[in-house]
């Protein structure tokens, strides 16, 4: 697995090239405002580390799965949602429309949602 790849989108987020708006990172995680906002809070969190989608997770990055999980909270604490609740998802693939090839969970909140997610 690479750790810089050199024209990941996210990748270029991490290390500076591209501008983006972070709300908070740490050695593990970076989570940083979605450019097209679906909701009135909708930041993104990602490992800093390059990993493709959730199927190409490995046993052995089992850290990073929960550093990505761990920064939700902390994320939306930031936000100031977490008392009135959030949704964090990830998209995997076709079907999902996965648009960038860098994992990320989408945490958005900041107002009431539906389920199922989709019409
Ligand atoms: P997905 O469709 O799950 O792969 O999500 C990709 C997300 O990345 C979309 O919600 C886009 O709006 C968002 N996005 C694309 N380019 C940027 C960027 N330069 N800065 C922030 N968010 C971006």
């Amino acid at each position: 697995m690479k750790h810089h790849e050199a024209n990941c989108l996210f990748c270029r987020i991490v290390r500076g090239e591209i501008p983006a708006t972070i709300v908070y990172r740490n050695e593990h995680v970076v989570a940083f405002r979605d450019i097209t906002p679906v909701a009135p809070q909708h930041v993104l969190i990602i490992p800093v580390r390059h990993i493709s989608s959730l199927s190409e997770l490995r046993p052995e990055d089992d850290a990073i799965a929960g550093q990505i999980l761990l920064a939700a909270g902390t994320v939306a604490e930031i936000l100031g949602i977490k008392e009135s609740g959030y949704r964090l998802l990830f998209n995997s693939g076709a079907d999902a429309m996965q648009s960038v090839f860098h994992i990320h969970g989408h945490l958005i909140g900041g107002q009431q949602m539906g389920w199922p997610p989709f019409p």
